[in-house]
């Protein structure tokens, strides 16, 4: 095996896989600059980052010099996007560089989003441009701070290329880290085309890699389907716990491993609205910030219909029975591990059947009030130590909440902690720091025009968004009115 200085590779999908991909090359970039490196992230990961810098490192990030012992790939999947079926999606302006282990032996395919036209590109130029490149970079890092489980970025680099969008861009690449790129979409694509010896190959891969100890069970497949159930519920759960919109749940964009993946016109709420849908192209609602536990069943449900035929060879009734039972769970456990953490957002310990009811009128009380979702939970500590002042005054109407107040206090006689454990509980579960839909469009504004410093002092913050700090009090509130209805663009 080739040794590289800089990168270790361990190429499985190259090796394994063979025709769920093509090899391919990136663009020539004519002036490569790395404009963002995640030192803490390359740290991690035991890459040798002054070995990057002083050496192609910008070349081999913007996909124009394939690193030693990289096997670039584009990689083949099919989906559903806003419910229609493309047999044909797959990489068009992305490549699987390899896979790099990290410290702790943990496989991670590292990938350049933004680095030219592949077989799968259709109309697409397979570029990216800097300001969603940013973005991607920013809201990964953001999600990972809050424990949302999601890829992240290495770097961004800028090409030195102008690209065609809305008149030109600065042209970039995104280098981003995930457990796998495995998605319900890898799988609908050789369903599509019934190659189901292929359908059970991915499967045997993907259980390796993501579910090794359902290797050598019996009922394997159907294993393999509830336990991707069980971590897209749990990723669900926190997407609604933190707020987060991601706005384009196509069955290409969801994983296997339950990570978050593709930040395109995703966005944080700041008032609580189930209906809040931020991207120009959601026009019905499809995927609102309340809507998507319903959108993450029908996923897994065109998931399970890719593995039926593994999941009983000889009786399809009896697959679809049993694929149908444990999509049916999905409601039940998303409600269960939605309810803990929510638990734990209003400083709960202890578990009542009654809590889920509690939970239920905390959202009526707010909804229509105008609050803002974050800084209602935040401020929650403060009523927890006797202060409720901070949440009644954001409401429109103080009755709605003060009522709901005089439930939870009761509530809370009947809980163990003391009130300071308590607020300090509170405060490790509930951020008082999240993208704030205003700063991350001022930070990129900047970016695009080479200023850095808003972008870099925006990471700095939402690295730590539990901890309460001096001179960051811009950083905690909602937009200004004056910054009006925010709008996202599918990330091109
Ligand atoms: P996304 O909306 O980013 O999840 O992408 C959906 C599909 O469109 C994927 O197959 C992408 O590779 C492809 N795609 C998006 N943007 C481009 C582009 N600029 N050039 C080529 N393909 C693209
Ligand atoms: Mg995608
Ligand atoms: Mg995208």
């Amino acid at each position: 095996t080739k040794h590289d200085p800089t990168f270790n590779f361990d190429n499985t999908y190259a090796r394994e896989l063979e025709g769920f991909y093509v090899p391919w090359q990136g663009a020539a970039a004519p002036a490569p600059k790395i404009v963002l490196f995640n030192r803490a992230l390359a740290d991690d990961l035991g890459l040798d980052s002054d070995a990057l810098f002083s050496s192609d490192g910008a070349a081999n990030f913007a996909g124009s010099v394939a690193p030693m012992g990289a096997t670039p790939l584009a990689l083949a999947y099919a989906g559903h996007q806003f419910g229609g079926f493309s047999e044909q999606l797959g990489d068009g302006r992305a490549l699987l560089l390899g896979e790099v282990l990290d410290k702790n032996g943990a496989r991670f395919d590292l990938q350049l989003k933004g680095s030219g036209r592949t077989p799968f590109s259709r109309g697409g130029d397979g570029k990216a441009v800097l300001g969603p490149v940013l973005r991607e970079y920013l809201m990964g890092e953001a999600m990972h701070a809050l424990g949302v489980p999601t890829t992240r970025a290495l770097a961004a680099v800028t090409t030195g290329e102008e690209v065609a969008r809305d008149g030109l861009k600065p042209g970039a690449v995104l280098t981003r880290i995930a457990s796998s790129h495995l998605r319900v979409g890898t799988f609908q694509f050789f369903a599509a085309r019934k190659e189901w010896d292929k359908v059970r190959k991915l499967a045997d891969y993907a259980i390796d890699r993501h579910y090794p100890e359902l290797a050598s069970a019996d009922d394997k497949y159907l294993g393999f389907l509830s336990a991707v159930l069980e971590r897209q519920a749990l990723l669900v759960a926190k997407w609604l716990h933190s707020g987060f919109v991601h706005g384009v749940m196509n069955t290409d964009n969801m994983t296997i491993s339950g990570e978050t993946i593709d930040y395109g016109p995703c966005a944080f709420v700041d008032t609580y609205d189930p209906k809040a849908v931020f991207s120009s192209i959601d026009r019905d609602g499809r995927y609102a910030f309340g809507n998507q536990p319903v959108i993450a069943q029908w996923n897994l449900t065109r998931f399970a219909e890719t593995l039926l035929p593994l999941i009983d060879p000889d009786d399809s009734e009896n697959a679809i029975r049993l694929a149908t039972n444990v999509i049916n769970s999905f409601v039940g456990r998303y409600t269960e591990i939605w309810t803990a953490g929510m638990r734990a957002k209003i400083g709960l310990a202890s578990s009542e059947d009654d809590d889920a009811a509690l939970i239920n009128d905390l959202f009526t009380a707010m909804e229509g009030q105008n609050v803002d979702y974050t800084l209602f939970f935040r401020n929650l500590a403060d009523a927890a130590l006797g202060q409720d002042s901070n949440i009644v005054s954001l409401f429109d109407d103080r009755e709605k909440i003060l009522a709901w107040l005089k439930l939870w206090q009761d509530r809370l006689l009947r809980d163990p902690l003391d009130p300071n454990e308590r607020a300090k509980a509170m405060n490790s579960v509930n951020p008082i720091y999240i993208p704030r839909n205003h700063r991350v469009e001022e930070a990129l504004v900047a970016a695009e025009t080479g200023d850095m410093s808003l972008l870099s002092k925006l990471l700095e913050v939402l690295a730590d968004p539990f901890t309460n700090r001096d001179g960051l009090e811009g950083y905690e509130g909602p937009a200004p009115d004056d910054f009006g209805p925010y709008k996202t663009f599918c990330g091109t």
